[in-house]
């Protein structure tokens, strides 16, 4: 679909330079390009590209000044949709033991917005044995309709059956828009579902808004390494399809008076089929408290120097009733397990406070935390990023100012 015209290449290396993937190179050409009047190399170095590493992002060709390049869009292969028949925004309403999680209420209260934005009404996708009592929460917390497919073959999660039915759902109702937690569940589910229906998939993203006039959603999640955020889009697909992760966004409030409809979708055998089936689920077995649910989070770095200073954070955080979490660095120096890490390759949380000790504050520890209620930063540089996100900043020694703190809390709970 992409390729260099040979003839018309001078080897500048442009392309290359402005390629994210690192997908073109030079090579010597043993073709001979000259033009019509003997003009023109013989041979040369000519721009080649691997078609492994290229995914077709059109930024070389926007780069070439001399219309080296050609990507031929082959509209055969798209399959022709008309976007104006895509309406609503749809929430995967996921469900374990029978009880809707959170994260889903996280996500109607950001449908919410967006289909205020569109003019549309908001929907949840409901799967699962004797779940119709959930759909009053559903509504209550901002869902107009509830699509419900009930069978005992959908009381646990099951990849196939799941993707079939939502598929099928997705093809009869057309949403404009689809979002699902970023949870194991959500994350394996969407991308197949994505796949079969010929949509774009944003992953993890950590913010959503809407351009009101294409009727865009603007999916920014963290790239290329969590250095920049980027916002990305899908203009010529439906539905758009996007995962959240749990605890980015806040949950929708409950309004006991608000009523919907319910869909029941019957669906046939083939559908509820699937070639795994869940036997049993064995609950992990952990001591640690979850970050992800807890209140209030003591969180520290690097600047907490080695593996037994993080006694102090965890006495602050009896004291306060909360749990210790970490940065990477402090992760990966061993000082405390994984199931602590806090950012973009951690947990993200949404506590009502979190105190970041001995923490700079680099973008893939933000995107992770920044939206806690109230955010604590202790540190000694009063230049740390740390501060611009910070309630309440507190510039000094964190082995000087946390006893103290521990101290005074515990003074106050007496
Ligand atoms: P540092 O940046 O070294 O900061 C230590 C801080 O401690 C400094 O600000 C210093 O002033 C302060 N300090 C030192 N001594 C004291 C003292 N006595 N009193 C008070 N303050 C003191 N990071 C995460 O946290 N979570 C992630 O999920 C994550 N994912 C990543 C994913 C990718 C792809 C990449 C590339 C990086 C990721 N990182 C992640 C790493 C991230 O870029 C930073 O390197 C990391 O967050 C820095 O940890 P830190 O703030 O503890 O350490």
């Amino acid at each position: 679909m992409i390729s260099v015209i040979l003839d018309k290449c001078v080897g500048c290396s442009l392309c290359i330079k402005v390629c994210p993937f690192g997908a073109i190179k030079l090579v010597d050409s043993p073709r001979a390009c000259v033009d019509a009047f003997g003009r023109g190399e013989a041979v040369g170095k000519k721009a080649v590209i691997d078609l492994d590493k290229c995914n077709l992002c059109g930024a070389c060709l926007e780069s070439c000044k001399f219309g080296a390049i050609r990507l031929d869009k082959k509209e055969s292969i798209i399959k022709k949709i008309k976007l104006e028949d895509y309406k609503g925004v749809w929430v995967f309403a996921e469900q374990k033991k029978g009880k809707v999680q959170s994260v889903a209420f996280e996500l109607l209260a950001k449908a919410k917005d967006l289909a205020k934005d569109l003019n549309t009404e908001v929907s949840a996708v409901l799967l699962g044995d004797n779940v119709e009592n959930q759909a009053a929460e559903l509504f209550q917390r901002g869902a107009d309709n509830v699509y419900l497919v009930e069978d005992a073959k959908l009381a646990s999660f099951c990849d196939e059956a799941y993707t079939k039915i939502i598929v099928k759902l997705i093809e009869k109702y057309k949403p404009e828009i689809f979002l699902s937690g970023a949870t194991t569940i959500g994350r394996s589910l969407m991308a197949r579902i994505a796949v079969i229906v010929n949509a774009g998939l944003t992953a993890d993203c950590t913010g959503l808004d809407v351009d009101k006039e294409k009727r865009l959603l603007l999916q920014t999640r963290p790239a290329f390494g969590g250095n920049i955020m980027a916002t990305i889009i899908c203009p010529n697909h439906r539905p758009q399809m996007a995962t959240v992760r749990h605890k980015v966004m806040k949950e929708a409030g409950i309004d006991k008076n608000r009523k919907g409809k319910i869909i029941r979708e019957k669906l046939n055998d083939d559908a509820l089929f699937s070639r795994t089936n869940v036997l049993q689920f064995v609950e992990e077995i952990s001591s640690t408290v979850n970050i992800a649910e807890a209140d209030i989070i003591v969180s520290g770095g690097r600047g907490m120097k080695a593996k037994e200073n993080f006694i102090l954070l965890e006495e602050l955080a009896r004291v306060l009733g909360g749990a210790v979490g970490a940065s990477r660095s402090a992760v990966d120096s061993g000082w405390l397990g994984y199931s602590h890490q806090v950012g973009q390759t951690g947990k993200t949380v949404c506590p009502k406070i979190y105190f970041a000790c001995g923490i700079s504050g680099q973008i893939q520890h933000l995107v992770g935390m920044q939206s806690s209620k109230i955010i604590i930063a202790i540190n000694s540089d009063p230049y740390a990023p740390i501060f611009n996100v910070a309630t309440y900043g507190i510039v000094g020694d964190l082995f000087e100012i946390i006893p103290k703190l521990t101290e005074e809390f515990k003074k106050a709970r007496q």
